[in-house]
């Protein structure tokens, strides 16, 4: 008798319970940051950094470029992202092989955050976020405007300078400084 009042009372709770933490994860802001990230620069960390205090959660997703040469294999790209960001408890690095507009549909994401250097920068995203608005409309992109410090630097300038045999320091976080002078030696290069 006592067994038969309480089955009740346990489905009411799990259900009260579940839909309780279901809410809670809807709650969550969970945006993403794609890139090539090859390598990360000080740039891409500033914006990192930024948009984590803005989100619950930022999810740093490497994606593949088919008009860029990498320098970094992807598995490179997202460790170094790790290292670098390890200090952002709220920061996923990850990696995905097709089109944002998947992964962030894969993934209930609604937001994209991007960063903007110049006026030079503003004419592909633009179309970049016109078109992935097209093709998922839920999803809006965020721009966030670029430290003045890191207006001028991109990961192709950085990628020239080490294969020149320039120095980066204070252009991207000290492991990649020591990724990129290792990579040098094995190509045979300067330091
Ligand atoms: P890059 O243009 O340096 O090769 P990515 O393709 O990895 O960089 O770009 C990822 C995102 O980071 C883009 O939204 C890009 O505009 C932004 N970004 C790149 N460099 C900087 C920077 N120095 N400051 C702010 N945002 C940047």
């Amino acid at each position: 008798m006592f067994q038969s009042i309480l089955f009740p009372v346990r489905v009411i709770l799990f259900l009260v319970l579940t839909r309780k933490t279901g809410g809670r994860k809807d709650e969550m802001f969970s945006a993403v940051y794609p890139g090539s990230f090859d390598p990360i620069t000080l740039g891409h960390l500033d914006i990192i950094q930024r948009a984590s205090r803005i989100v619950d959660r930022l999810y740093v997703t490497v994606f593949p470029n088919i008009n860029k040469n990498p320098l970094f294999t992807v598995e490179e790209r997202v460790a170094l992202l790790k290292q670098s960001t390890a200090h952002l408890a709220n920061v996923s690095v990850e990696h995905y092989d097709g089109l944002l507009i998947n992964y962030a549909r894969e993934k209930r994401i609604t937001v994209v955050i991007k960063g903007l250097r110049a006026v030079s920068d503003f004419l592909t995203e633009f179309q970049m976020a016109l078109m992935n608005k097209k093709m998922y409309p839920e999803l809006d992109t965020i721009f966030m405007m670029s430290a003045a410090e890191y207006s001028y630097l991109s990961s192709s300038i950085v990628r020239e300078i080490a294969l020149l045999g320039g120095c980066v320091k204070g252009l991207v976080p000290m492991n990649v400084e020591e990724k990129l002078r290792e990579k040098m030696l094995q190509k045979g290069g300067t330091k």
